[in-house]
């Protein structure tokens, strides 16, 4: 079901459509939900209101970078997201990350902790469900964290809230086609936990959390978590990754890392306008 949009130009402000120039330095911040006051939420125009839910995890991702790593790539794409829907004449407003999510396969290493699925489901409808009281229409989900058991919540919480009668949230899988052609080739072979995909993103946005010399002295291990899902396992060990770690890591660079952010950004920009029909 899509979301529909008002169409109707307040004031003298532009239409909703497609991308103005960018304001550039001058751009005033972006606004985080929990750093606002009700009133301030209460001066948001709901048919303009986007609200972006960054999910992550609290997952080993191996012994060089941080157990919050996906919630610091997935709080990048919605940052970026939201300062190209800002540009459409929308109100981006980003949520404070949901942290704890299912993670199975991580949950043999000390730090992780792994949320049952219904877990996950249950929060994301009753946020869907607070947006929905205060006349907001359009949820995005900006997810970072790809093991399986977080996606089936994911997929479920859509149906669940559209089950529900609330709207169902925008929520581009950036496994799926046509979101991972765009990813790096890395990503696409599946070797997409803790190598140089999400080293290059943490190092772009947190460096002073990358255990530099052990991600250099870390040797490629280049196992298809893809395909360890399809064999039926359900585990990082299992897969192959003994200290939870796959892929390349030394080849990790925070250039990388700020041209996979661009990239999210542009996804999550694109699929809210294909969602709300304002594509162009
Ligand atoms: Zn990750």
């Amino acid at each position: 079901m899509m979301v529909a949009v008002l169409m109707t130009v307040h004031r003298d402000e532009k239409p909703l459509g497609a991308p103005r120039e960018s304001a550039g330095e001058s751009e005033p911040p972006l606004a985080r939900l929990a750093d606002l006051t009700w009133t301030e939420v209460r001066g948001i125009r709901p048919e303009r209101a986007v609200a972006i839910l960054p999910v992550g995890a609290v997952e080993a991702h191996g012994p060089h970078l941080p157990l919050t790593t996906d919630v610091i790539i997935a709080e990048a794409m919605a940052r970026e997201g939201a300062s190209k829907l800002r540009r459409r004449g929308l109100e981006p407003v980003l949520l404070p990350a949901l942290a704890y999510t299912p993670a199975r396969f991580a949950v043999g290493f000390p730090g992780t902790v792994s949320l049952r699925p219904e877990a996950l489901v249950a929060q994301i409808v009753d946020i869907a469900r607070g947006l929905e009281g205060w006349g907001w229409r359009t949820l995005v989900v900006a997810n970072a964290h790809f093991d399986p058991a977080n996606l089936g919540a994911l997929y479920q919480a859509l149906d669940a809230c559209a089950e529900a009668g609330l709207p169902r949230p925008v929520f581009p899988d950036v496994t799926r086609k046509p979101w991972a052609l765009r990813l790096s080739d890395e990503f696409k072979s599946g070797a997409c936990h803790a190598g140089r995909y999400e080293g290059s993103v943490v190092l772009a946005e947190r460096p002073d959390l990358v255990h530099r010399r052990t991600m250099a002295s870390l040797e490629p291990n280049p196992v298809s978590l893809s395909n360890a899902i399809r064999l039926g396992q359900q585990s990082f060990e299992e897969a192959g990754g003994p200290a939870a770690y796959f892929g390349y890591p030394s080849d990790a660079t925070a250039d990388e890392g700020r041209r996979t952010v661009m990239v999210l950004g542009e996804i999550l920009d694109e699929a809210v306008a294909q969602a709300l029909a304002i594509a162009g």
